[in-house]
């Protein structure tokens, strides 16, 4: 779709933030009310289509540059390095009055390389990710929820389905998610070069002590639902070290589980770090590179993390119940993990 040149003019005359990019055009391309609507229209790469294109190193450094002027408030220069990838900013102001600038392809040339939102003020140290949309369904629109729910700063999702690409990623882990085993380069959490690793970077560079929530969906097999024994979540740290109940993974574990058991007590969730679930040490993550580079590991494509016993990264493998609310009635929602995380990482009560 080709832009009509003065609806970038309207566009700026309600919007206070519009500033000028090069050749006087403006610096926010487009503008919606929440990231939900911006993640129901984002163009993605499907499955199997080999649509996927992952970005060279200096295409990399092209969109390091354009996050590190977004966080300084440059949006007229975040813009412009952006268009030099194919990417351009369109802006987000919800009903609650949260602004978040974010990088998005332009519709014209979708290569799947992700999205990705800075709150421009106020919120919390929290990254929230989702690395398999249309893949774990239902995790694109739900970590939108959840950004807003937690008021996190920092927002990525791959854009690319994990199973866009035919050419295998030269990271560690085997996997049969794609049919013929191993990870695709198109599987946002297990390739170092691309800009969904990128962000993760970037966020621990830039916000130390960011915790950085990666959602997943887990299948019917590992974390049944609506059943007399649902699974509803399996968390970890990337990692299967068994570690205090202090540790943040088991900190938001136990009050997801607290939560989940006051509407269903029939149900449980799992963390790959409590001593208590110790037969259960499925799903933990170890291969994901940003949970390896963020706990420590000198080569996130190829060697394991260090250690996890200060991890900031969390891993959640959600049922299919946790990822949406199915009707007024439904007791297990997004909402559930979003208090917890508010309870358990932020303090909130
Ligand atoms: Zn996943």
């Amino acid at each position: 779709m080709r832009r009509v040149p003065w609806l970038g003019v309207l566009l700026c005359l309600s919007l206070a933030a519009c500033e000028g990019g090069s050749g006087g055009g403006a610096s926010v391309e487009r503008s919606v009310n929440d990231l939900e609507t911006l993640v129901s229209t984002v163009g993605y790469t499907e499955a199997y289509s080999d649509e996927y294109q992952p970005p060279s190193i200096g295409d990399i450094a092209a969109f390091q540059q354009s996050l590190e002027y977004l966080f300084t408030g440059d949006r007229a220069a975040a813009s412009r390095r952006a268009a030099d990838i194919g990417y351009e900013l369109t802006q987000v102001r919800d009903a609650l009055g949260a602004e978040y600038a974010c990088l998005r392809e332009r519709p014209s040339r979708v290569l799947g390389r992700g999205l990705y939102c800075l709150r421009m003020q106020g919120g919390e140290d929290v990254h929230v990710s989702a690395p398999h949309p249309h893949y774990d369904i239902d995790t694109d629109i739900q970590s939108a929820a959840v950004v807003r729910g937690v008021g996190a700063r920092y927002y990525s999702l791959s854009t690319a389905h994990r199973c866009s690409s035919i050419a295998r990623s030269p990271c560690d882990g085997s996997t049969l998610a794609c049919g013929a085993p191993g990870y695709r380069i198109s599987d946002a959490a297990h390739n170092t070069q691309s800009f969904f690793q990128e962000f993760t970077v970037w966020v621990a560079g830039r916000a130390p002590s960011a915790w950085h929530v990666q959602l997943h969906g887990c299948s019917a097999a590992f974390c049944p639902s609506g059943t007399e024994a649902d699974v509803v979540a399996h968390l970890s740290a990337g990692s299967r070290e068994i570690l205090p109940d202090s540790a943040p993974v088991n900190r938001l574990n136990a009050a997801l589980r607290r939560r989940v058991q006051a509407v269903r007590p029939s149900a449980t969730t799992h963390s790959c770090s409590s001593r208590a679930d110790a037969d259960d040490r499925t799903l933990c993550s170890t291969a994901n590179t940003q949970g390896r580079y963020l706990n420590g590991s000198t080569d996130a494509c190829t060697a394991p993390a260090a250690s996890a016993a200060d991890s900031r990264f969390l891993h959640i493998e959600q049922n299919l119940d946790l990822r949406r609310v199915d009707s007024a009635a439904d007791p297990i929602t997004p909402q559930l993990l979003i208090d917890a995380i508010n309870e358990a990482l932020l303090g909130r009560r």
